[in-house]
């Protein structure tokens, strides 16, 4: 009993789809609501709608090896919703002619952008967006009172859970976090995305390319992308070096260098796009070797975290780290 109330009241913090994988676990089993701080759900795994472009300038694409997560495609394939992205991946080098590189399992998008996934898992569940959670204060009587950034009250709850990346929980939780929580130790490297939009329609073989030694290291023709009809576009990502070394330079010196930088790999005259910005992902992917081995879970204080920072930086497994915490909570 959680003050004389059947079922606990949940606060799951994060959209992303660790969160909604959590969340999905344990609707049915408390009174669960998920606080976003973005407009909408999606996390890392989302779109920017340009019009007449879209560009999926997160996550690329996911890939299925453990047999819960297929399970879980299986009817979003049969419908549409998901979709294996086939094509030529190449290598690509300035000044040299694309190499073909193969990839050897199916990748799959979601369509029509990469947070129509998290979409369909946000259904009926109880999701509030647009709302920062501010660090957590002192726990009363009544649970943990939750507050948006704007000092707004987002209710009582007796069970706290955080999907944040490693370095936003940590600012979340702080004060109430053991001083040797693994997750303190989870480093993340960053991401610079570059957009660009031609008018022309997408022309070259390729659907995306990997380049190595670069400031660039992948770009992906986001025409090419199954459910996606529109003119030549690309997203390219800066390398978790270059971005890291450059991250809190000045973004439209960083556009250009990059700009520049994708037009020497592609050959394409960046001067004839009609559309070019920039994202800063500042926790873009956990440093492997830094990532935590296990969730936190504190029952007694009522809190809880997870997220790819205790997995890996890969769709399938931040879906698993949400639903193991979820399982793990529902264990005890
Ligand atoms: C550029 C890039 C490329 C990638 N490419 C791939 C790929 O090709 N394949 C692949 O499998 N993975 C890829 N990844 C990794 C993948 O996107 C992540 O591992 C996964 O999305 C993490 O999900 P998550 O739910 O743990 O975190 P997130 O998606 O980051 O979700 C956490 C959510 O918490 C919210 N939040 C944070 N603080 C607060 C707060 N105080 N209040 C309210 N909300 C808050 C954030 O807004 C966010 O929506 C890529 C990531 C990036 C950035």
């Amino acid at each position: 009993m959680f003050g004389g109330r059947l079922k606990p009241r949940i606060a799951v913090i994060g959209a992303g789809i660790a969160g909604l994988a959590a969340c999905r676990e344990l609707a049915g089993h408390g009174r669960v609501t998920v606080f976003e701080k973005s407009r909408g759900v999606g996390g890392r795994m989302s779109s920017r709608r340009v019009e007449p472009w879209q560009f999926d300038h997160g996550t690329q694409f996911f890939t299925a090896r453990k047999p819960e997560f297929r399970a879980l495609l299986a009817p979003l394939l049969d419908s549409g919703l998901v979709r294996e992205w086939t094509g030529s991946v190449v290598y690509l080098e300035a000044a040299e002619r694309p190499r073909k590189r193969l990839w050897f399992e199916p990748h799959y998008v979601a369509c029509p952008g990469m947070n129509a996934l998290c979409k369909t898992l946000a259904t009926d569940l109880h999701v509030r967006t647009g709302i920062e959670v501010a660090p957590l204060g002192a726990r009363g009587p009544d649970g943990w009172e939750l507050l948006s950034s704007a000092g707004e009250s987002l209710g009582h709850f007796d069970l706290v859970l955080s999907t944040a990346p490693s370095p936003q929980t940590l600012l979340l939780l702080e004060n109430h976090l053991p001083i040797d929580a693994e997750l303190r130790s989870v480093r993340y490297r960053a991401c610079f995305a570059l957009m660009v939009g031609f008018a022309e329609p997408w022309r070259a073989t390729w659907i995306a390319g990997k380049a190595r030694d670069n400031p660039i290291e992948w770009i992906a023709a986001q025409p090419t992308r199954p459910g996606r009809e529109m003119p030549a576009a690309l997203v390219a990502h800066a390398s978790a070096d270059w971005s890291d070394a450059n991250v809190d330079r000045d973004l439209a010196q960083v556009q250009q260098e990059l700009s520049a930088a994708t037009g020497a790999l592609t050959g394409l005259d960046m001067n004839r796009s009609t559309h070019m910005a920039l994202h800063r992902w500042r926790y873009a992917l956990v440093d492997a070797e830094t990532a935590a081995t296990e969730p936190f879970i504190d029952m007694s204080a009522g809190l809880a975290a997870t997220g790819d920072w205790c997995a890996a930086s890969r769709i399938e497994d931040a879906w698993l780290a949400g639903r193991h915490l979820a399982k793990a909570l529902l264990a005890r």
